[in-house]
């Protein structure tokens, strides 16, 4: 996409390389720093956690790594236009390995289903379990790929800070029945309500409600269908860790256990950043890659932001909170052959658990759940022989009068999801000697998540594109905001866009006196 670039003025005479600080090593904050050392500025990256990442970091336990968030890279070309956009070459510095299956869901009532790679293998699913649905699938597949030409290719590139913006896209979203939900499009295409699910509960992955997250999404589907399924060697950390890598070859620095307290501004510009500790580090611009709700209504608390200040905050819908189980078993590498890398284990109701989620915010005693078992793909996991899971499950968040109460909940909830999974792998409780758990409120310490969500803001219609907080704040000129929370939205290949928007926002560094 060709936008016209604004140029930075900066003198020649001494060399000088105006400074950005990017506030949060998170993926859309590492792509967002290598994108800004490309184009010639000093970065600088800080980090409250000791590790890369953000929550695609990971924790070692008694030579267990465990890999704490994403597991599914789809689209690796978002990362290797990337790494081409930057002078890098993505197949360098990171190993991909293709997954197939890409994931296995299953039903209370013994039934499976493998979504596969290639289309033959994919019909051939389909026609074991749903032969009534083909032709209906045939024609959902139809619509995701309308949607990704739309959605990911279009709209989620481009810059959404000005009405006008999204006022030229409104066509496409009417035409496309945007105002329909992930769920209701899959409805009107199938009719087996197993298939129905499995068709559309993608919007679980980054945080929203199938029954009311707009049909766009249905894209997902077809990014994985087109682009594959794939485990990056090493973890996700290791995609992260290669991120800083690239950035420290650019010259740019990384300070990991650095708080950002403050972000300090003048007039309508920003002028760094105050850390905890009072430290001040000037700055020609800023870029936050901490949660939109923490930037505004914390690190921004002394401004007077227009649009996002704490009432709009507290209006807004946020996505749901993780409860999520990570455990290494001794010995059991061999053991459960069924269970592959990927495996989602439905509870006995679907919509009605969604509700309890995200309508009553109240923590059922259901459950249904995602089962990563990365030992499958990568030795480097566990020890010889042991194994490595985490089981998620999705919550409600702590936005509500009443929030859970992790710190009692957490031992009777591990116990209600240990009798699910004892279904799916039997004894592997007996086998456990490593272990982790992340609630909610781990999120909300941990990556100073508001109200302990997964992934941000919930992408539903009125939140999302010119309504989700822009890549360019409304309040200062040299202030800019890249992840989850911001458009295009959360997931690997939505927050590394995000760099590829900030990158047409950010003016280019042009020497004064240079021709
Ligand atoms: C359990 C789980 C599983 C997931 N699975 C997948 C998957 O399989 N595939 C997929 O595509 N996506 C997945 N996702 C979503 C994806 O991981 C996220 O959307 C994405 O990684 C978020 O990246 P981000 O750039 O927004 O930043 P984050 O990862 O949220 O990082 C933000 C960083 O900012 C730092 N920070 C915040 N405030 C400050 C401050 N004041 N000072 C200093 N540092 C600060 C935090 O410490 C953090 O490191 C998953 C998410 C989770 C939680």
């Amino acid at each position: 996409m060709t936008l016209p670039e604004r140029s930075l003025r900066v003198p020649t005479d001494p060399p000088y390389r105006p400074k950005a600080i990017v506030i949060g090593a998170g993926l859309g904050g590492l792509s967002a720093a290598m994108r800004l050392g490309a184009k010639g500025y000093h970065v600088q990256v800080l980090d409250r956690l000791d590790r890369l990442g953000g929550r695609g970091s990971s924790i070692s336990k008694n030579g267990f790594r465990f890999d704490l968030g994403p597991t599914i890279l789809t689209v690796p070309k978002v990362f290797e236009q990337l790494w081409a956009d930057c002078g890098g070459s993505f197949h360098d510095d990171v190993t991909l390995t293709p997954v197939d299956p890409y994931y296995e869901i299953r039903w209370p009532d013994g039934s499976h289903f493998q979504i596969r790679n290639t289309e033959q293998d994919m019909l051939a699913e389909v026609k074991r379990l749903f032969p009534n649905d083909l032709a209906g699938y045939n024609k959902f597949l139809k619509d995701c790929e309308k949607r990704y030409l739309f959605g990911f290719e279009g709209l989620g590139r481009k810059p959404m800070h000005r009405l006008w913006d999204l006022i030229k896209e409104l066509p496409g979203f009417v035409r496309l029945r945007a105002d329909r939900s992930v769920y209701a499009h899959a409805a009107s295409r199938v009719k087996d309500p197993r298939f129905r699910m499995a068709l559309s509960f993608h919007p679980l992955f980054i945080g929203g409600d199938p029954r009311h997250v707009t049909s766009m999404y249905i894209l997902v589907s077809h990014l994985e269908k087109a682009f594959g399924v794939h485990y990056v060697q090493g973890g996700v950390q290791e995609l992260a860790d290669a991120m800083g890598r690239f950035i420290e070859r650019q010259g740019g620095n990384i300070s990991l256990g650095t708080t950002v307290d403050e972000i300090t501004f003048k007039d309508r510009r920003v002028t760094g950043v105050k850390l905890a500790g009072n430290r001040h580090i000037d700055a020609d611009l800023v870029v936050s890659n901490a949660d939109p709700g923490w930037t505004y209504d914390t690190l921004l608390r002394k401004a007077k932001t227009k649009r996002w200040n704490s009432a709009r905050l507290k209006q807004s819908r946020w996505s749901m909170g993780l409860f999520v189980w990570y455990f290494g078993t001794r010995g059991t590498r061999d053991m459960w052959s069924d269970v592959g890398h990927h495996t989602i284990i439905n509870g006995p109701r679907y919509r009605g658990l969604l509700k309890d989620i995200f309508d009553k915010v109240s923590l059922a005693d259901d459950m249904s759940l995602y089962i990563h078992r990365p030992s499958v793909n990568d030795p480097s996991v566990a020890p010889q022989g042991d194994d490595c899971f985490y089981a998620l499950s999705p919550v409600p968040n702590l936005k509500t009068n009443t929030p859970v109460d992790w710190a009692k909940e957490t031992p009777i909830y591990l116990d209600k999801m240990r009798d699910v999974l004892e279904q799916t792998i039997p004894g592997f409780s007996d086998k456990i000697v490593a272990q982790h758990v992340l609630t909610p409120k781990d999120f909300q310490n941990r990556y100073l998540s508001p109200h302990g969500a997964g992934f941000s803001i919930e992408p539903r219609i009125f939140q999302s594109a010119w309504f989700r907080p822009h890549n360019i704040s409304e309040d200062f000129d040299n202030l800019y905001l890249v992840g989850a929370g911001t458009h295009p939205g959360a997931g690997i290949p939505s927050v590394v866009t995000s760099s590829e928007v900030l990158s047409h926002l950010v003016p280019a560094v042009a020497k004064i006196g240079a021709s």
